[in-house]
């Protein structure tokens, strides 16, 4: 939830990165419309990776992204797996995208977002990793998890990774069907750093002095 309102989280919660925004609201209008993209012939989007650095709104999207298709939102880290043993990893995989479909079904939705902030650990080049196996087998389940993923009018499942690192990812995570779409989230300009201060300043009492004009643009 949106921590200035408490609510659900809308792409206008997002200040600035518009070029990302659009972007990602594009590719969602592909989930929203599935019946026309399967009657064009479309293979359904699968992934996307939203990469950029830390505190940029990542998360922030991939919610307004859930809110926009009215989708369940399940959201993990890849560093949640930096620890398993041998095995677990790709256990807690499967988890994730049974737990995404039943909380789906519960909540009566026909989509699921999964969300996995830092990617790259769980999806980085195989093989280079000192405890490379459990890594391998993490990666592997998601990939096949993720080769899994059919549409249809009920169920679809959309992941959205996020890392800092797209050049650590694993290549066989970016082929198509798999992240095939990757959406810049870059460090907002000033116009952006205005807006995202008018947004956390909308429900709080300001001092008379105070110009975020200038704050922005500092
Ligand atoms: P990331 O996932 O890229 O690390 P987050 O989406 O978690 O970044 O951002 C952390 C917090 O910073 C958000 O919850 C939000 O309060 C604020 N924030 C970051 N970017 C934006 C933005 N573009 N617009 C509005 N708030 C933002």
């Amino acid at each position: 939830t949106d921590v200035s309102t408490g609510s659900q989280v809308t792409f206008t919660d997002v200040g600035g990165q518009s070029t990302a925004k659009n972007e990602l609201m594009e590719a969602m209008d592909f989930v929203n419309d599935r019946d026309k993209v399967e009657h064009l012939g479309i293979r359904p989007l699968k992934g996307i990776l939203l990469s950029g650095p830390p505190g940029t709104g990542k998360t922030l999207l991939a919610k307004a992204a859930a809110t926009y298709t009215d989708s369940v939102f399940i959201a993990t880290s890849g560093s949640e797996f930096v620890e398993m043993y041998a095995g677990v990893g790709a256990k807690r995989v499967r988890q994730l995208f049974r737990q995404a479909r039943e909380k789906a079904m519960q909540q009566k939705k026909n989509s699921a977002i999964l969300f996995i902030d830092e990617i790259e650990v769980l999806g980085v080049k195989r093989g280079s990793h000192a405890s490379h196996m459990e890594y391998d087998q993490t990666l592997n389940q998601l990939l096949v998890e993720m080769d899994g993923l059919t549409s249809s009018s009920d169920f679809q499942l959309l992941v959205i990774g996020a890392t800092n690192r797209v050049d650590m990812i694993d290549p066989a995570l970016l082929r198509p069907g798999r992240f095939d779409r990757v959406v810049q989230v870059g460090m907002p300009d000033k116009a952006g750093r205005l807006q995202i201060l008018e947004l956390h300043t909308r429900n709080k009492p300001l001092a008379d002095d105070v110009q975020l004009d200038i704050i922005a643009r500092e």
